[in-house]
């Protein structure tokens, strides 16, 4: 399947291939087959901190194959990072996340806009997950 630049849990967040061990998908409408349990990463994970013109960070989840040509690809990862998180709080409710308030949803929208602004400046550092993480990025 072609990867439709919306993260998976335990996949690259760059390509969407498989990073970690997928225990259970789910089966309903509109986030059948995305990751609902995942277990220990392959030998291909690589975590990746990366520093945002905001003067946060973010951790993101990649492969080994992807890692050498991230400096070039911020662009294409920022977009990802922030489509995906707008994806996954659109569909919260199907991922079994408790219901939010009209007053919830517009705060927590309205943050991720916010950050959403924010540059992707470089690599702070990368490390290989634990071999027992259930990693969820
Ligand atoms: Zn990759």
């Amino acid at each position: 399947m072609a990867y439709d630049g919306i993260k998976r849990a335990g996949h690259c967040t760059l390509c969407g291939i498989e990073t970690h061990e997928v225990l259970q998908t789910w089966k309903r409408p509109g986030i059948e087959g995305f990751p609902r349990k995942i277990g220990a990463p392959h030998e291909n994970a690589r975590l990746v901190a990366i520093r945002l013109s905001d003067g946060s960070f973010i951790e993101i989840t990649i492969c080994a194959e992807c890692l050498p040509q991230l400096p070039a690809r911020m662009a294409r990862l920022r977009s990802i990072v922030w489509d995906s998180q707008m994806f996954h709080f659109d569909k919260r409710n199907s991922f079994g996340a408790r219901p939010l308030r009209k007053e919830q949803r517009d705060k927590i929208r309205a943050d991720v806009a916010k950050t959403a602004r924010a540059a992707f400046l470089g690599i702070i550092g990368v490390r290989k997950p634990k071999q027992d993480s259930g990693v969820i990025v």
